[in-house]
């Protein structure tokens, strides 16, 4: 049995195989695509797990083969509940497709790839340095994906969660390394989100000086953001990031099925990243499947970056919604997950324009409609101060002088500096 359908499962029509039935998803989406228009989105409703330990994306909601999810009195609503279900939890996920190659380019022939799409890491082998012998695996415990490098290699796990950022742990990784005899000329490869891609990068840019890193991101915001660019690094006690380098990825790999696992928690707060590309210029982002998505945000992201290399003024932008998100986590004490918060931020933010004539209300809306779209919060938690929320703007690492926020506006999205605290706090009412 299996659903198919033309974008994010709307609309989904459900096909019903013969039991025992084994058919091939790539094939079986060529099938169907005539018939239903477009790259159609196929979902398994498979019994059997596809990863040992870890339920398929759509085995959760027909685990139980006793269940026969369309045998009710009403098969039509229960479809669409099952298709809804399935759309949340595989989120546009697709057919397997080609895979997508982006660049990020720096100039000089200083080049990276980005190969994003399903079945992705098979690409591993290729995209090491010519030369590596060895590669040292930095991952988690909870990451359900394992990757082959094609070369000898040994796993090394790190605790879960921002924990996982300090320094202690890059000096016993690094003494690990050499204990086990990694050379400069070897590399380290990074299987995680984006704590394990900003470690493992920090980690790669000061062994040795410095030895060859490739980022396999397993999360959706690390696809679309944490792993391209460079930046890496730990937390200090006195802050996040505080300790950190750049250092450019030798590849990154989006192996969009690495997604199946994500909890949905996670997903979301990728999500929230993903709706601020559609205001970095990615347009209509929401017409492409999650892969050509991936791609698209990447393509962005990369942009950005070979303009901006070092951060150094127009990278400023891919903070988008970031004043807010971050005032709202700390005043959350991280409750709210990044992407949520960047949610709020940027309708926020959307408002604070459109309160200086710099935007109209169809663009507001418009923020809206995206920050929709993807199911996020709209507002931001009850009970928060307002005035905290205001303090906690200036304490923002963009606030040089006055509070710099990130806004649209008619040459698209820029810094600006606010000065007037009245306004901000009247806009909040917007959004809380
Ligand atoms: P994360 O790396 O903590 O991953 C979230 C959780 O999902 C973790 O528990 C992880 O083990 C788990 N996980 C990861 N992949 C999984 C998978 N495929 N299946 C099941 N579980 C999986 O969180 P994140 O949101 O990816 O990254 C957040 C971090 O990224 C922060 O530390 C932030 O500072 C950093 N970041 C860096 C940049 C940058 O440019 N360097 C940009 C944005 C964010």
């Amino acid at each position: 049995m299996l659903l198919a359908a033309p974008g994010p499962l709307a609309d989904a029509v459900a096909v019903r195989l013969a039991p025992a039935a084994v058919i091939d998803p790539v094939d079986t989406a060529t099938a169907l695509a005539p018939l239903l228009g477009g790259d159609p989105v196929v979902a398994w409703l498979d019994a059997v797990p596809a990863v040992p330990g870890q339920p398929p994306v759509a085995a959760t909601v027909a685990a139980d083969i006793t269940v026969r999810p369309l045998s009710g009195a009403d098969p039509v609503a229960q479809a669409d509940d099952l298709a809804a279900e399935i759309g949340r939890q595989a989120a546009g996920v697709g057919p397997r497709a080609r895979l997508a190659t982006e660049h990020v380019e720096l100039g000089a022939d200083r080049r990276y790839p980005v190969v994003v799409g399903r079945g992705a890491a098979a690409e591993l082998p290729r995209l090491l340095p010519p030369g590596v012998k060895r590669v040292a695996i930095v991952t988690q415990q909870g990451i359900g994906f394992s990757v082959d490098p094609g070369v000898e290699h040994q796993v090394f796990v790190v605790e879960d969660g921002e924990e996982a950022k300090r320094f202690e742990v890059v000096a016993d990784l690094a003494s690990r390394f050499a204990q086990w005899g990694l050379t400069r000329r070897d590399a380290v490869v990074s299987v995680g989100g984006g704590v394990v891609s900003d470690l493992a990068g920090f980690v790669a840019a000061t062994y040795h000086r410095g030895i060859a890193v490739v980022h396999v991101s397993t999360t959706l915001l690390g696809q679309i953001d944490a792993a391209i660019g460079g930046k890496c690094g730990v937390n200090l006690p006195e802050g996040k990031n505080l300790l950190g380098a750049f250092k450019q990825p030798a590849a990154v790999v989006c192996d969009i099925d690495s997604l199946l696992t994500l909890p949905p928690a996670e997903l979301a707060s990728g999500m929230g990243e993903l709706a601020k590309y559609h205001f970095l210029g990615g347009g209509e982002l929401d017409r492409l499947a999650l892969p050509e998505r991936v791609a698209a945000c990447v393509r962005l992201k990369a942009d950005v970056v070979a303009a901006d290399e070092t951060e150094g003024g127009l990278r400023a932008i891919l903070n988008y919604g970031h004043t807010l998100a971050h005032a709202l986590e700390i005043a959350t004490a991280y409750e709210l997950r990044h992407g949520e918060a960047v949610a709020v931020g940027l309708l926020y933010a959307a408002e604070l324009a459109r309160a200086l004539g710099r935007i109209d209300a169809e663009r507001v809306a418009e923020h809206r409609r995206v920050v929709e779209l993807y199911g996020l919060r709209t507002r931001i938690p009850a009970g928060l101060d307002p005035d905290e929320l205001i303090h906690l703007f200036t304490r923002d690492k963009k606030a040089v002088a006055g509070i710099t926020f990130v806004l649209d506006g008619p040459n698209g999205v820029e810094p600006v500096v606010v000065e007037d605290t009245d306004l901000l706090r009247s806009v909040l009412e917007t959004v809380a």
